[in-house]
Formats: C-alpha cells, sequence, structure tokens
C-alpha cells in the first residue's frame, strides 16, 4: 500500500473530526449509548465504562450489567439508566434499541454469558463496539470472528489479538495482518499500544500520538470502549469515532499525567479530565 494510506492523527485532523454541541438540541440530538458489561467482582469496568459515555456527550446513556451491579452503577452513574442482564453475570444481551452498543468491560467468560454473547451476536447486525472478554469469548473459536457485524469497532491490546489473529514476527508483520483481517471482516481494528492505531475495513491506517504509560494500568481500556461507544452513538462514522476516541483517551491521560503523575493518575482521572479536553475546542 501506498504511504497516502497512513495518517498520524493531528491537530488539523481532529479539529475537522470534531462536532461542537448545537445549541438548538436536545437529549434526542446526541443518541443513545449502551454499555454492555461488568460480572461479580468486575462491575468497576461498566462502571468506568459508562461514566467515560457519559462524560463524552451521549444523550442517553443505558448500562447493561449484572443485577449484582445494580445498587454500584445507579449510585456511581446516577445519570446512566441500568438494564438487568442477569444474576452475577450477563446471560441476556437486552440491548436498547436505537442505541449504538459497546460490549466487553468486565463482562467475564462465564459459560452462560459466552452462549448468550454468542446467540447475541447471530442475530444482531449493526455495528457494535467490541472489547476485552467480548474479544477474548470470540477468539475461542476462529469461526465466531465471522458473527462480527460489519462496520463494527474491535479495540483489542496485544494479547487480545494475538487470541484473535495469532502471533507475528514483528510489529510491522502485526499490521499488516491487521490490514489483511480488517479487509477481511469489513471491521476497524483498533490495535491498542503505546502508539495505538485504527485500521479500517479500506486499509487506511491511522497512528495515534497522545497517551503516556500512566494508561498501563487496569480500567483504562475500559473507558476508551466507553468513549467510543458515546461517540458512534452521537452520529459520528466508526472511522471518527475511532480516531476520534483514541485522541480524546489519549489527550485526557497527558493532562491527568501533569495533575497527578503516571504513577498516580487512575483511569477515573483520565475520566474527570475528559471536560477539559473538550474545553480545547472551545
Ligand atoms: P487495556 O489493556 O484494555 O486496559 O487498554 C489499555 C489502554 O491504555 C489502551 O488504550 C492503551 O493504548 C493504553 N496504554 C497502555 N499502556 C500504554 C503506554 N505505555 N503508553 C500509552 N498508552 C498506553
Ligand atoms: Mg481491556
Amino acid at each position: 500500500n501506498t504511504e497516502t494510506d497512513d495518517f498520524v492523527i493531528d491537530d488539523i485532523l481532529i479539529e475537522n473530526i470534531f462536532r461542537p454541541r448545537s445549541e438548538f438540541s436536545h437529549k434526542g440530538t446526541y443518541g443513545k449509548a449502551t454499555i454492555a458489561g461488568g460480572s461479580y467482582g468486575k462491575i468497576g469496568a461498566a462502571v468506568l465504562s459508562t461514566r467515560s459515555a457519559l462524560k463524552t456527550g451521549a444523550g442517553l446513556t443505558f448500562t447493561l450489567a449484572p443485577q449484582c451491579g445494580y445498587e454500584i452503577l445507579q449510585t456511581s452513574c446516577p445519570e446512566a439508566m441500568f438494564i438487568e442482564g442477569g444474576e452475577k453475570y450477563i446471560d441476556n444481551f437486552d440491548i436498547e434499541k436505537d442505541s449504538v452498543a459497546g460490549i466487553g468491560p468486565g463482562l467475564g467468560t462465564d459459560p452462560r454469558t459466552k452462549k448468550a454473547f454468542l446467540s447475541f451476536l447471530k442475530n444482531y447486525s449493526k455495528p457494535l463496539i467490541l472489547d476485552a472478554d467480548a474479544l477474548n469469548i470470540i477468539s475461542e473459536n476462529k469461526g465466531n470472528l465471522k458473527l462480527i457485524p460489519e462496520r463494527s469497532i474491535i479495540t483489542p491490546h496485544p494479547k487480545e489479538f494475538e487470541r484473535l489473529f495469532g502471533t507475528s514476527e514483528n510489529s510491522f508483520a502485526r499490521l499488516e495482518l491487521t490490514r489483511n483481517k480488517a479487509k477481511a471482516f469489513q471491521i476497524y481494528i483498533v490495535l491498542k499500544d503505546h502508539h495505538t492505531q485504527v485500521v479500517t475495513p479500506e486499509g487506511k491506517i491511522f497512528y495515534n500520538i497522545t497517551g503516556n504509560s500512566g494508561l498501563a494500568k487496569g480500567g483504562s481500556g475500559d473507558i476508551l470502549t466507553g468513549i467510543i461507544t458515546s461517540l458512534a452513538a452521537q452520529q459520528y462514522s466508526e472511522e471518527h469515532a475511532a480516531v476520534l476516541g483514541i485522541w480524546l483517551h489519549g489527550k485526557a491521560a497527558d493532562l491527568a499525567a501533569g495533575k497527578h503523575s503516571k504513577e498516580s493518575m487512575l483511569p477515573t482521572d483520565v475520566i474527570n479530565e475528559l471536560g477539559n479536553v473538550f474545553r480545547l475546542f472551545e
């Protein structure tokens, strides 16, 4: 492929993608986001992802989680609505219709969750955002890859990527493999790393340069899922949701590191900096 298919995500690209809110708008203007995730002991992942979706501006945000997360979620995310998907583990993916769904943070791999998730995928055709255990469940059987709806965005970290698509000799080979898989399955692959890359079904590659090693902590990826799901709910195209999403995530992390240090910054601090990142556009 030619160099023209590769882009660095710079400020100019981001200013062109970002759409300021219209004063003449209401919550219906900004779409519905559903975060499906959480399991006994991992409700925090659903909290982080839901809070990120809220703080990225979706009009209405739903969390599909097991009953054991009900009070936790209603308390930590009062702006979001709770949909019960099971007792301790999700066993029913009753995604709010007309919403864009991000599935996976803290989902776990209980056999009931696996069964319910795969049968949900078989009957669902709108683009999804898939992360974490949603990807781990898919990777258990290579045949599952074709169940991913076209134009979905998947956000694997390097280990999850390997589970899905196998190992590569080096990072160049891995990028070429990513390009082939994005084309073959007509999906957007967000390859999470120090410099995260978005690879589109057309074979375009976007490199991100925001973010820092303070993100190398549990929970950082859950935030990204919430951000991208929220942007997709607001009708950003999949390409724009992925590209703007990873840039926002990294930029918020850079502000959080400036205030708290890379060591002490927590994913929660990153969420709380999202507002300061949006203010850069004012
Ligand atoms: P996860 O492993 O799913 O929690 O995702 C980790 C998130 O943090 C991804 O968005 C990574 O790109 C980001 N991240 C992790 N380590 C680093 C690092 N050393 N530099 C920049 N970003 C990182
Ligand atoms: Mg993760």
